[in-house]
């Protein structure tokens, strides 16, 4: 038998996208982000202490399409750019759903994840502006990684703030770091006053993206020649991450396939912004009836049991209040393994698509995401990262509906890394020890 035209979708390198797609275009008037003291309207000079005028621009442009810079793109070749979409044959077959299963290969960056299609932007652009040194914070490590790993290509320091749950649980992610280059703390910690007055008062916390964002901030204010970068929440962030949705969309049209649902994961939202956006602009032009699921974990639900309002980006309230779904900027999450996915917050542009009904979504305990992931492993040989078994677990329960209903429908996820520095999680999943999210005390 041949192999199918669409068992494995590539692109070759000249087909990377040539400009990113910027949802704020088709979702206007957008509430604006509000300067954290006087509550007004932020100015982009408020923004100028922690990003590069580059970045402040497309923060806040509605460009509908945003050129990408020559050498961005050289560089998303380094990141194996394109990626492909591929069929779950086997997956399929092991569910004995009729539905057909894709997902999109971002586990095949040499990074891990979808993260450095951003960071390779950002550390672009600080390049310009003559910045020396980049601080970030990172949640399960991929972002800090990503960041560490192409401020080599442009010559930037990297200080990285890991939130201390994933630093004791997974020191191989330090490790690479520091094999990048990057400085990188357990956060909170003692190397800004907003970590030692977390720590003064809650000794054994074991942080938060909130109180990294913070710490990172504040060292960013501190000096000129450092800025901040953030690796999801924010527009600009939202923006680069569309070169993966780009790609699906030409894959899917190249191999003619038509999804009637596209599933991903959301932690501050940017790799299922950029693997939907370019879907939502066709749903929004009534081209499109394809149902776009965000899933999220049980232990940090903004879109499920969030709030539409104004809040702080981060626990120390020094960032911008922003519009969007959140648990409260004080909510410390669980300490799950899928630490990209503790936030406690949301994309303002993935929270006004969902206010729009762009999309829907739905939230998992750890231990149904880490079933599925093991699923995963064992028909398709991926170890995904603990956040993609979200929208594994996603994509697995909507190929269950078609078989109830008996219905041949298409289910393109999005699978955002891969899980081999995350083994510890699977181990516990497999020792039979892995906590439920809804345990009180974990
Ligand atoms: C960071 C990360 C996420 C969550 O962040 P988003 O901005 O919501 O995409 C999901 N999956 C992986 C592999 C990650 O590294």
């Amino acid at each position: 038998m041949a192999i199918p035209k669409d068992a494995r979708i590539t692109l070759d390198p000249e087909e990377i996208p040539k400009r990113w797609y910027n949802l704020a275009a088709d979702l206007q008037p957008l509430a604006p982000p509000l300067n954290p003291v006087t509550k007004e309207p932020a100015k982009p000079e408020d923004f100028a202490p922690i990003f590069c005028k580059a970045i402040i621009e497309q923060e806040a442009s509605t460009e509908r399409y945003i050129d990408i810079p020559e050498e961005v793109r050289d560089a998303l070749i380094n990141l194996n750019r394109p990626s492909p979409l591929q069929r779950a044959y086997r997956l399929e077959k092991y569910l004995k759903t009729p539905a057909k299963i894709y997902f999109k290969r971002e586990d095949m960056s040499p990074l891990g994840s979808h993260k450095g299609n951003t960071a390779l932007a950002q550390a672009y652009y600080n390049a310009e502006a003559g910045i020396h040194t980049l601080t970030t914070e990172t949640g399960a490590g991929q972002w800090g990684t990503a960041l560490a790993m192409v401020s080599n290509l442009f010559d930037i320091d990297t200080t990285v703030f890991m939130v201390k749950g994933s630093y004791n649980q997974k020191p191989f992610r330090k490790t690479l770091m520091n094999m990048y280059g990057a400085k990188v703390y357990a956060s909170p910690s003692e190397y800004t006053e907003f970590g030692k007055k977390v720590l003064k008062e809650h000794p054994d916390t074991t942080g938060s993206l909130g109180i990294a964002i913070s710490e990172a901030c504040e060292l960013a204010t501190k000096d000129e020649g450092t800025c901040y970068a953030l690796g999801s929440v924010l527009n600009h962030v939202m923006l680069h991450q569309t070169v993966i949705g780009e790609e699906t969309m030409l894959q899917m049209q190249k191999a003619e396939v038509e999804p009637d649902y596209m599933v991903a994961c959301v932690g501050g939202g940017s790799n299922f912004a950029g693997f939907t956006f370019p879907m939502m602009a066709e749903k929004l032009k009534g081209k499109s009836e394809t149902e776009i699921i965000a899933v999220e974990p049980k232990a940090a639900p903004s879109l499920t049991e969030g709030e539409f309002r104004y809040d702080y980006g981060d626990t120390g309230g020094i960032t911008p209040l922003l519009m969007m779904y959140t648990l409260g900027s004080e909510f410390v999450p669980k300490s799950i393994h899928a630490g990209g996915l503790r936030y406690h917050g949301m994309s303002p542009l993935v929270s006004a698509a969902y206010d729009e009904h762009l999309l829907s979504a739905v939230a998992y305990d750890q231990t149904e995401t880490f079933e599925a992931g093991v699923m995963f492993a064992k028909t398709e040989g991926i170890v995904a990262a603990p956040e993609s078994c979200h929208a594994i677990k996603g994509a697995i329960d909507k190929a269950l509906e078609c078989k109830a209903n008996n219905e041949e429908k298409t289910i393109v996820f999005c699978l955002s890394g891969h899980g081999f520095l995350d083994l510890y999680g699977y181990e516990q999943y497999m020792d039979g020890t892995l906590p439920s999210s809804s345990i009180d005390n974990y």
